[in-house]
């Protein structure tokens, strides 16, 4: 959607902070030997209880036959989108996990997605932020999640109005070349505000100045995914869960914005 009146504005931004608190929520409960399903209920839960409605629960995106059958995506390791909350998916510590939820908050919809590691807590070179106590026992892990979020961080400044949705993505190659990562071509972001889905697409790699132009008071869902091994996708059996083909560990993570005048305005952080 554009945001065109500041009752616009503000309802997006109501809605953000929801989603954030939710996901502040959820991450709280990532430990060892906690299930996707309970981190699904505590979603929902979390969800309701602030007067909002999951977005993602009995929604079916564009080429998919069923609805999605959760509030939560959960994704461990390999599996870098729209992972099934199964019950017997069990976290379990060093697991690099990202929870992605979508909600509507009086008819405003806004999507955000953060990576964890199970038991380990990131530093976030960017902005000094920090996800749950340090670590280095997988130096690899920690190096793919600080990443994703760099990418995140510079993906969300490369979004100016009258750029191109191909600086966004040429923003996202940057800073997986700077850390000898892939970032996952076949999957990107996306407009968003009015329904879960809306363009434009949002490349997670390409060229800058390429695509549709950036608009004033575009909401858009800014999502970068990066692998460490060669980045292509297949879908899982469970038609839901995308894992990577090379079954290396993928991150993720994703706000949603508003393209002001004089910058994008995060709605989720
Ligand atoms: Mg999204």
């Amino acid at each position: 959607m554009i945001v065109t009146t500041d009752e616009q504005k503000k309802a997006l931004r109501a809605a953000g902070k929801i989603l954030a608190g939710v996901l502040s929520d959820v991450g709280a409960m990532v430990k060892d030997g906690v299930s996707c399903a309970e981190l699904d209920l505590a979603a929902e839960h979390a969800i309701r209880t602030r007067g909002a409605v999951p977005a993602f629960l009995g929604y079916t995106p564009a080429g998919s036959a069923h609805p999605y059958p959760a509030t939560l995506c959960v994704s461990i390791n390999d599996e870098v989108v729209h992972g099934l909350p199964h019950a017997e998916k069990i976290l379990r510590n060093g697991d690099i996990v990202t929870l992605d939820a979508g909600l509507s908050y009086n008819g405003y919809f806004v999507d955000a997605a953060r990576t964890l590691i199970v038991g380990s807590v990131v530093q976030f070179e960017t902005t000094g932020e920090k996800s749950l106590a340090p670590s280095t026992a997988d130096p690899q892990a920690h190096k793919l999640v600080s990443a994703t979020h760099e990418a995140l961080q510079g993906a969300i400044a490369a979004a100016r109005v009258g750029g191109r949705v191909g600086d966004i993505g040429a923003a996202i190659v940057r800073v997986a070349r700077k850390y000898n990562l892939t970032p996952v071509e076949e999957l990107g972001g996306h407009g968003v505000g009015e329904s879960v889905h809306e363009k434009p697409f949002i490349p997670n790699s390409a060229g800058a100045g390429e695509g549709e132009v950036l608009k004033e008071g575009m909401v858009l869902a800014i999502e970068p995914m990066l692998a460490e091994g060669k980045g292509a996708i297949i879908l899982d059996k469970d038609q839901w869960t995308y894992r990577m083909r090379d079954r290396k560990r993928a991150a993720h993570f994703e706000d949603t914005v508003i393209l002001g005048k004089n910058g994008p305005e995060v709605l989720t952080a």
